[in-house]
């Protein structure tokens, strides 16, 4: 698809930019009716989705595993579960998100009274990823939806199976005339950024989130990027080794075998606790995927020959080829590769350059832990944080020195199934956030509403300004 993309002549490029043109004309238009402001439009539409999901799991799971090779139990707990349950809240709690905020006026305004409105921004645009490409691309819609928007979703080309089930599905299952899938790559992506939104939602890289801010700028149209980074896990020595393993691996290869934002890209731990720290590790690994997890089916494959080259040149890496501790293997064919750990890689090998993206990790070694906030802190902010301990005082540190998107202690990536707390990141991890509530916020603007009556009206405000009227201020 890329390849036809690149071929197009200038006479195409333009039909992509009329088409992308009158789209988001048709929104707009779609828009200025109303229709989407109201309760009840917005509830059918959640309604909708759920339906969707609910009827067609099993089409979901089978593109995402044709994507992905995704075990169905791991995308069922991670794509359509996650998905389901976003579209609940937002069912169960819209009208109470959609009610204004009184908030206390000041005795200047006095009699009066003043509350927060949210109401819809107009015509929105999603661009999704890959990696997760159900949940990513459908979470940020229903906020979309729930805040009263039209919207557009560009789903990524690179999970192609996804991207063409969920145009089919919006197609059949909800209002075409405000919901609509635009599927594509670069030409189709760049037509639709040279438009004027009222917000865009990005999820991806910061090489393409910065693309996406630039355009956005032109605009002067508001950005939400949910881009991604090096997360750390920091593990001390007094953890219980075989729960605390479980959850790295957990988030890190359970999580589409390390192809996920917030899986832990490096570990950090203490020179005398690291050969101990890889034995657990192993022996789990063994417990969760076998003896030879290349024939594991409880593993996702690497998404495409792109990544799978440019994870191998990671192991290949001169700098690092005597520092794997497991795994290394490899199926070009199948674009699979095993878990493989790396101890005390050196900081300046293309590993702890880049954000690793796939299924390896490297083990850090310092002196103390406390060495690690600095190790941490040298790198740019990453989406999530995570510290492995017993001891009450390294928490309060880690939670006070450690600036990330989002943290976890004693756990992996669960925060992101707290409706409660906003998923998002910080510095070149991301601007904005969005989940529950905060995604019903995302895609509204907050009006600023005075109401005042004729009664009490003072004239110390009003000219001619005298000595009498300035004391009585
Ligand atoms: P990407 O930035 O390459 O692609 C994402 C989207 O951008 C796709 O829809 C694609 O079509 C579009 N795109 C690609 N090239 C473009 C161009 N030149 N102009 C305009 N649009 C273009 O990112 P990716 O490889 O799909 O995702 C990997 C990154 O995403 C990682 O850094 C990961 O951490 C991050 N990520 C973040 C989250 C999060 O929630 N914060 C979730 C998943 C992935």
């Amino acid at each position: 698809a890329l390849g036809a993309l690149f071929a197009l002549s200038p006479l195409s490029v333009m039909a992509v930019e009329e088409r992308a043109s009158a789209l988001v004309k048709e929104l707009r238009e779609c828009f200025n009716t109303g229709k989407t402001k109201n309760y009840e439009w917005r509830v059918s539409q959640l309604e909708n989705i759920l339906k969707m999901v609910e009827q067609r799991e099993k089409d979901i799971l089978s593109a995402l595993h044709k994507d992905l090779s995704k075990p169905q139990q791991e995308a069922f707990i991670s794509e359509v579960s996650l998905t389901k349950g976003s579209c609940t809240l937002a069912l169960k709690e819209l009208k109470h998100w959609m009610m204004p905020q009184k908030v206390k006026t000041s005795m200047t305004t006095f009699p009066s009274s003043a509350e927060i409105v949210s109401e819809p921004l107009g015509v929105v645009l999603v661009i999704s990823t890959w990696n997760y490409p159900f949940m990513l691309s459908l979470d940020p819609v229903i906020g979309a939806i729930a805040a009263g928007n039209t919207v557009v979703l560009k789903p990524s080309e690179i999970a192609p199976a996804t991207s063409s089930m969920l145009a089919k599905l919006l197609e059949e299952y909800t209002d075409n005339s405000a919901i609509r899938v635009v599927e594509g790559a670069v030409a189709e992506t760049s037509a639709l950024l040279e438009q004027k939104w009222d917000k865009i939602f990005y999820t991806g890289s910061g090489r393409i989130g910065r693309i996406v801010m630039s355009a956005a700028a032109k605009h002067l149209t508001p950005v939400i990027l949910e881009l991604g980074g090096k997360c750390p896990a920091v593990v001390d020595i007094d953890v219980d080794l075989q729960v605390a393993v479980r959850r790295i691996i957990a988030g890190k290869w359970a999580c589409c075998n390390g192809q996920a934002c917030i899986a832990p890209d490096y570990l950090i731990t203490t020179k005398a606790f690291a050969a101990k720290l890889i034995d657990a590790l192993i022996l789990e690994l063994k417990v969760f995927f076998g003896d030879d997890p290349m024939e594991s089916k409880d593993i996702s494959r690497i998404v495409n020959l792109y990544h799978f080259t440019r994870l191998s040149k990671l192991i290949d890496d001169y700098k690092v080829s005597d520092k794997i501790v497991l795994g290394g293997q490899r199926n070009e064919n199948q674009l699979k590769i095993a878990p493989t750990i790396l101890l005390d890689v050196p900081e300046d090998s293309l590993i702890m350059e880049e954000e690793i993206f796939g299924p390896i990790l490297p083990i850090l070694t310092v002196e103390n832990l406390e060495d690690s906030f600095a190790v941490i802190n040298s790198r740019s902010k990453p989406l999530a944080a995570y510290l492995f301990t017993n001891n009450e005082e390294l928490k309060k540190d880690f939670v006070k020195n450690i600036s990330s998107g989002g943290m976890v202690i004693n756990d992996t990536i669960l925060h992101v199934t707290v409706s409660g707390l906003p998923f998002g990141g910080v510095g070149e991890s991301g601007m904005g956030s969005y989940h529950g509530k905060f995604s019903f916020d995302a895609f509204s603007h907050k009006k600023a509403v005075l109401y005042r009556s004729f009664e009490g009206d003072s004239s110390t405000r009003y000219p001619p300004y005298t000595p009498g009227k300035l004391k009585l201020l």
